[in-house]
C-alpha cells in the first residue's frame, strides 16, 4: 500500500483518498490511479542529523563553543569529555563541563590514550572545570553539588 493515496486501515482495508472511500488491500494493489509515495530519503537524513546535532548541542561547553576540535591540540574527530565523570557525568552536562577531546590523542579509548589514562591531564581539567563553575555559577557551591573539591 505505497500508494500516497492509501492511508492503512484495520482489518485489511485501505482508505482511498482519491475514491474517497474504503477499499480492500487487493483493489488498492491493482489500482489504476495509483501514485507512489516519494519517500524523500535525503529529507528523512537532514531530520535525522537535526535530531542528533540537537541531542549534541545540548552537550555544550563552558570552555569552548567549538565543540567539534580538540580543546587541546585543535584535531578532530573528537570525542565529548565529561570532565567529571561517575555519579557526577550527569552533573558534568548540566553545567556544561564538558570539552571536545579528540579521538587520536586525548580521548583514545582503543589505544589507551588521553584523558582516561592520563591522571594528570585528568586533574588539570577537573581543577580548570570547578574553577569555570565557580565563576560561571557564582550562586552555587561546587562542592555541594560534585560532593568533592578539586582545588
Ligand atoms: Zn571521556
Ligand atoms: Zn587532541
Amino acid at each position: 500500500m505505497n500508494c500516497k493515496y492509501s492511508k492503512q486501515k484495520l482489518n485489511k482495508k485501505v482508505e482511498c483518498k482519491k475514491l474517497h472511500k474504503i477499499i480492500g488491500y487487493n483493489d488498492c494493489a491493482n489500482c489504476s490511479l495509483k501514485e507512489y509515495k516519494v519517500h524523500n530519503k535525503v529529507q528523512t537524513i537532514v531530520q535525522k542529523s537535526n535530531k542528533l546535532t540537537k541531542l549534541e548541542r545540548n552537550r555544550e561547553s563552558l570552555f569552548t563553543n567549538d565543540m567539534e576540535h580538540c580543546i587541546i591540540c585543535g584535531k578532530s574527530p573528537v570525542n565529548k569529555h565529561e570532565i567529571f565523570g561517575g555519579r557526577n557525568r550527569i552533573n558534568s552536562i548540566k553545567y556544561k563541563l564538558v570539552i571536545p577531546l579528540c579521538v587520536c590523542n586525548h580521548h583514545n579509548q582503543i589505544k589507551c590514550k588521553g584523558i582516561h589514562f592520563d591522571k594528570k591531564l585528568r586533574d588539570e581539567w577537573q581543577k580548570k572545570g570547578q574553577v569555570i563553575f565557580e565563576e560561571t555559577y557564582p550562586d552555587l557551591k561546587f562542592v555541594d553539588i560534585f560532593k568533592k573539591n578539586y582545588l
